[in-house]
């Protein structure tokens, strides 16, 4: 289960870097770029890293299969958006970050730093 855990995360990684990288689709993207993603991938590696350190196994697995899910909802939102080119489509939780995201200006903060980190 780690594994396919693992796989996945890297397989949503991908798919969300690549959607929101430089291209075409690039100024749309900018205009959403609301990404849960930047906490989703440290919890699936808090969550990796604590089941191989054998810290609390249970909470460790459910950290990662959390970090995947929210990884993986972001993907599929920007790869939807660029190559399906439907830039108002939003999955599940992207919804419920976005209302966080209106809400809480701290949060809005980080994530305009972590993204002119990342791109
Ligand atoms: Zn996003």
């Amino acid at each position: 289960m780690i594994e396919l855990a693992l796989l996945l995360a890297c397989g949503a990684a991908a798919i969300f870097l690549a959607a929101i990288g430089t291209g075409p689709a690039q100024g749309d993207l900018r205009f959403n770029a609301i990404h849960h993603a930047y906490f989703g991938a440290p919890l699936v590696l808090t969550g990796a890293w604590w089941h191989w350190l054998g810290y609390h196994p249970a909470f460790a697995i459910v950290l990662l299969w959390l970090g995947v899910v929210i990884l993986a909802d972001d993907a599929a939102t920007h790869g939807v958006q660029r190559w399906l080119k439907r830039p108002g489509f939003q999955g599940p939780l992207h919804r419920l970050y976005g209302l966080a995201y209106a809400r809480c200006s701290w949060l809005r903060a980080l994530n305009i730093w972590l993204d002119t980190r990342l791109r």
